[in-house]
């Protein structure tokens, strides 16, 4: 027997919204689906498996995720988004055929250890201004010619990550657009890859030949505000658990760890089966909603490790065994992310290994 709670993720949901990302294309890019973090928590196997026959390529963090791909068979490219970091890795990288991502001048030393006698594609991250990986523009320029002078390296795709898409008016897009464009002409237009998921939506001068959907593959707006062309995004992940108590709560009492929460005029009162230990986030304001029969229905007091409380004013008829949606189609993933302070990126990656993935 299993806890009452799930994942149910639809596979044609995100089939569809990958096929959108391509389709948003300004100039026909092919597109990596970024499944890292175990596909944003979504099962990084079973969507791979769902996507491979449309995916132009996967991308993921390490060498150890993209193995875990490998080894369930998938056999189409992965780009691996943090590279690599030893001789070891690089022997997979070439045994696995992976593409790893070079950002660094230890990575180029070790590069110099690879096979002859096998091709390797590499994507090179020039720093555009964001500062966490990457090579500054002069010397992306000299890293590059070094790397064509490698008799091994089949191609070299340019790259870069935004600081600021999910802000479509903020002025670092053009800042980091302006350096890439420039530099990607220096080197005579070889092939490049700018978008993430914001900037495949509204940034189309970012496009190039190759496009980096990850948010926007779960059906989540990678935006804080609305923007119509995130509105046809479908969710991916519909999160459920169950009533598993029902109770009638007098003026005066408390609720839960701490009693920080005190029932104004009395209520009925749900016991929902889930909590943080399932990766729901603890810190969410009171009264963020949940969804019970179609009707949203606040959390009162504290997340528990494996239970929340709602009040059931708004929905009396609520039964013990009643599905209660937490995020998915009723209630977007976005919006409880605002309750919780935080992005839908980080309540996706985190829920749990006890919930289990139901795949539709
Ligand atoms: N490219 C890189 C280098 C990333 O690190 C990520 C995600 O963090 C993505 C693309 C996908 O970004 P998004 O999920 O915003 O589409």
């Amino acid at each position: 027997m299993t806890r009452p709670i799930r994942a149910t993720i639809d596979l044609n949901a995100l089939q569809a919204n990958y096929l959108y990302a391509k389709q948003m294309s300004a100039t026909n890019a092919q597109a990596l689906a970024v499944i890292k973090a175990d596909a944003y928590g979504h099962g990084a196997i079973a969507s791979a498996k769902a996507l491979d026959a449309e995916a132009d390529g996967f991308a993921v963090a390490s060498v150890e995720e993209a193995l875990q791909l490998r080894h369930a068979n998938i056999k189409s490219p992965i780009v691996l988004l943090e590279g690599f970091f030893s001789a070891e890795e690089l022997e997979a990288i070439s045994h696995f055929n992976l593409q790893p991502l070079i950002h660094s001048r230890q990575q180029i030393e070790v590069l110099h250890k690879h096979p002859q006698d096998k091709m390797l594609t590499v994507w090179l991250k020039l720093d555009s201004g964001m500062h966490r990986l990457g090579f500054s523009p002069e010397q992306f320029i000299t890293a590059y010619t070094e790397l064509t002078q490698l008799p091994y390296i089949k191609s070299i795709i340019c790259t870069s990550h935004f600081a600021c898409a999910d802000e479509p008016d903020h002025p670092m897009n053009k800042k980091q657009l302006d350096r890439c464009a420039q530099i990607i002409k220096t080197l005579g237009n070889p092939p490049a890859s700018l978008a993430n998921s914001p900037a495949i939506l509204t940034m189309p001068d970012s496009h190039y030949q190759w496009l980096r959907p990850g948010i926007m593959l779960y059906g989540s707006s990678p935006f804080a505000h609305s923007q119509p062309q995130a509105s046809v995004l479908k969710p991916v992940m519909t999160l459920t658990a169950e009533v598993i108590a029902i109770k009638s709560l007098a003026e005066g009492e408390t609720i839960g760890y701490g009693a920080s929460y005190q029932v104004g005029k009395s209520l009925p009162m749900g016991v929902v089966s889930i909590g943080y230990g399932d990766g729901y986030p603890r810190y969410i304001a009171e009264g963020a909603p949940v969804v019970i029969n179609g009707i949203r229905c606040p959390i009162i007091g504290r997340v528990s490790m494996d239970m929340i409380t709602v009040d059931l004013t708004n929905c009396p008829q609520a039964n013990i065994g009643d599905t209660v949606e937490l995020w998915g189609n009723q209630l977007s993933v976005n919006e409880i992310a605002a309750y919780a302070n935080t992005i839908s990126y980080e309540l996706l990656t985190k829920i749990t290994q006890r919930v289990p993935r139901h795949y539709i």
